[in-house]
């Protein structure tokens, strides 16, 4: 789908996977335009396919969209073309178990001209990718480290926007974790460096002393589906679940006073990562005995389980892309 001021949205069609061509002075190479989502498709053991709540990422696409200057998609249209696309492509959808077709929607901004101001073009794409199971076997724990030199986003500045700078400013601090033998980072907040916001590429929950307790969406954070859909699933079995400010003293303390009872990441692509050990200030912390936790397996057999059909869906997460 193109863009311009002039005509709006137009010009939608489905095409093979190809190079795309633009402009060396096209403003998405200058200045950052860029906002993107993620999203799976699961066949069904009745090979039926099943969306998970793509009207979340729609709404989320356009709230990013809003943030970057980026003119407004209209969201159910946005669904019915991914619908489409995912029944022309319906033979790239994976069959084994846990495997999934990956959606990428993103919109770039395409026009020529060198100067800081909103672009008068834009191109939104959807590209489709099967992706394997995020696990070998079972749920395995992660590592993290808190990170204390750098910042991911700030409320004020691209903040809770799903847009590729907020992904540029966390490669550094990644990459060094990585080379310390962790998997993600846990971020925390840009201002007092106290509060903990968010890992890598998943939200965070921790239970503490029989509670569930997540960050609260702050303006920074990004508003993860997963996360959103967990609170509901905690509060419907009637789990305590709290979203407030969460400060890496009160983990540590927590874990000292031998409460920390769990810790996991949600996400789109792991979906419940358990965290087994968590690196601050030159001490490990174990949770769990770096085990995966009842509330994260079960979490994880829950959600898994609607999003593939083999579990009722109480809450009418999942929509079903028709056959052609
Ligand atoms: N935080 C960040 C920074 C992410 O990139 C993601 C993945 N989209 C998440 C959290 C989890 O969001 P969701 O549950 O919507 O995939």
């Amino acid at each position: 789908l193109d863009y311009s001021v002039d005509i709006g949205w137009h010009d939608a069609r489905i095409i093979p996977y190809q190079n795309i061509s633009l402009d060396p002075a096209s403003a998405i190479f200058h200045y950052g335009q860029s906002v993107f989502e993620g999203l799976k498709a699961y066949l069904t053991k009745k090979e039926q396919v099943l969306l998970f709540r793509p009207d979340q990422n729609f709404k989320r696409f356009n709230q990013s969209n809003d943030r970057l200057c980026i003119p407004h998609i209209d969201e159910d249209l946005a669904l019915q073309a991914l619908k489409q696309l995912i029944q022309v492509d319906r033979e790239w959808i994976p069959k084994a178990a846990d495997t999934s077709l990956y959606i990428r929607p993103f919109i770039i901004s395409t026009e020529s001209y060198l100067g800081v101001a909103p672009s008068t073009h834009y191109q939104f794409i959807i590209i489709l990718s099967p992706v394997g199971s995020y696990y070998k076997e079972g749920l395995s724990p992660i590592k993290i480290s808190v990170e204390n030199e750098f910042v991911r986003a700030v409320a004020g500045g691209t903040g809770t926007a799903k847009t590729g700078g907020n992904y540029a400013s966390s490669l550094k601090a990644q990459q060094q974790s990585g080379e310390k033998g962790y998997s993600q980072v846990l971020w925390l907040d840009g201002v007092e460096r106290k509060y903990i916001e968010e890992v890598g590429s998943m939200n965070i929950f921790f239970k503490i002393d029989g509670e569930v307790v997540t960050p609260m969406i702050n303006g920074s954070i990004l508003e993860g589906i997963t996360r959103k859909s967990i609170l509901q699933l905690l509060r419907y079995w009637g789990v305590p679940v709290t979203e407030r400010r969460i400060s890496i003293d009160e983990i540590k303390q927590a874990y000292v006073d031998g409460k920390l009872e769990e810790a996991f990441g949600t996400g789109t692509a792991a979906v419940i990562a358990p965290v087994g050990e968590l690196f601050w200030n030159n001490e490990k912390m174990t949770i769990n005995n770096g085990q995966t936790g009842e509330v994260s397996q079960k979490l994880y057999d829950t959600l898994t389980g609607i999003q593939t059909g083999a579990l009722e869906d109480p809450f009418g997460w999942v929509v079903e892309v028709p056959s052609i």
